[in-house]
């Protein structure tokens, strides 16, 4: 116990993010990073910056980003509200819309939901999963705040536009939250839906399809009423979130379409081939819109392939709770780095 710390943050329980080992080079298939840099363009408008006018505060409202998202996503400015991460977004949504009331999500999802819940006083009910997959009917006519991430991780099962329409629509009065965090692996997001649902919130993020997980930028699209919500707890809290040099490639990013879906693409691609030869390797692979698969083998536990697989070089990711035990979660990484994660899985298990 540390007595220094007050009666509440006393009772925190912190997220822990996957771990970033320094001791050598792994291949690093555990914390959903890009595996392909940002454009050469993003870079070199990042270095600019630096040359730039560092020593000045950014815009604190991110202005010209926003504008640009709104264009990108044919929505107006007004509608769109940026963060330092999305995580820093959740977390603002959390405390701007939440708190001491009561949230559902699905059992098995993002483990900071329950985090900001028990950082913010929230009641949080988590929906039994069927067969791993969002038991969606559970979420309609609840009259409760809501918190879908789609695709969900770590599972990578994605919901129709039709279902979050019905948990927008059935919900009316109560926010529903989607973390579109890999959205851009082949769903349709939700962000077209903004208009017609009030309590809609969409949240995105730039640190996996958009290969800038160490800039930390988010974004959140929403009603005009959602989005002042967001700016005033944000502006009670730090009103600088984000840097020059974010602002700028964010930016840049939107205008260059063809690079940003060719990474896409060739993600998706690699997410398909390595899912037929684990399949081969008599593994369940969870169908998957994300850029990363959940792959289960009957032989094996998910604790004991992450550590033969940490041995062999190999970084993925266990979860250590009881329907996904035997489960591991493998971040799409380049087709060489996935050959060498099925050699390991092939040596680990003696083929
Ligand atoms: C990675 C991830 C985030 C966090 O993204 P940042 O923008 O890097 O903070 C949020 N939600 C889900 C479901 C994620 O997987």
């Amino acid at each position: 116990m540390n007595r220094y710390l007050c009666e509440k943050a006393q009772k925190l329980i912190p997220y822990t993010p996957g771990e970033q080992p320094k001791d050598k080079r792994y291949v690093k298939l555990n914390t959903n990073e890009n595996p392909y840099p940002p454009s050469e363009k993003v870079l070199s408008v990042m270095k600019q910056c630096i040359d730039g006018d560092l020593k000045l505060y950014p815009d604190p409202d991110s202005s010209d980003l926003l504008e640009k998202a709104a264009e990108y996503y044919h929505v107006k400015k007004e509608n769109v509200f940026a963060g330092n991460g999305s995580d820093e977004i959740l977390s603002l949504a959390f405390m701007a819309f939440y708190q001491e009331k009561e949230v559902l999500f699905p059992k098995i999802s993002y483990s900071f939901y329950p985090v900001y819940c028990n950082l913010y006083n929230v009641k949080s009910t988590l929906v039994p999963m069927i067969n791993l997959n969002v038991d969606s009917n559970k979420f309609f006519n609840r009259n409760k705040g809501i918190v879908i991430a789609n695709p969900n991780a770590p599972t990578g099962e994605y919901l129709s536009l039709d279902v979050i329409e019905k948990m927008a629509e059935t919900n009316e009065g109560q926010v529903v939250l989607i973390d579109e965090a890999y959205i851009d692996f082949g769903g349709e997001s939700a962000i077209r839906l903004i208009d017609r649902y009030e309590n809609l919130l969409i949240v995105q993020t730039f640190s996996k399809s958009r290969s800038l997980a160490g800039l930390r930028l988010g974004l959140a699209f929403g009603s005009k009423k959602l989005i002042e919500g967001l700016n005033t707890v944000k502006n009670s809290f730090n009103s600088y979130p984000i840097d020059r040099i974010t602002q700028r490639a964010a930016y840049v990013s939107f205008e260059e379409e063809e690079y940003f879906k060719q990474v896409c693409h060739r993600i998706m691609k690699t997410r398909e081939e390595v899912t037929a030869k684990l399949e081969r390797l008599d593994f369940v692979v969870l169908p998957s819109k994300a850029n990363f698969i959940f792959a289960g083998c009957s032989i094996i536990s998910g604790k004991e392939l992450y550590t033969a697989l940490k041995e062999r070089g190999v970084l993925v990711r266990y979860f250590n709770l009881p329907d996904i035990s035997n489960y591991v979660r493998i971040t799409i990484g380049t087709d060489d780095e996935m050959n060498k994660l099925v050699n390991a899985i092939e040596n680990i298990l003696g083929y």
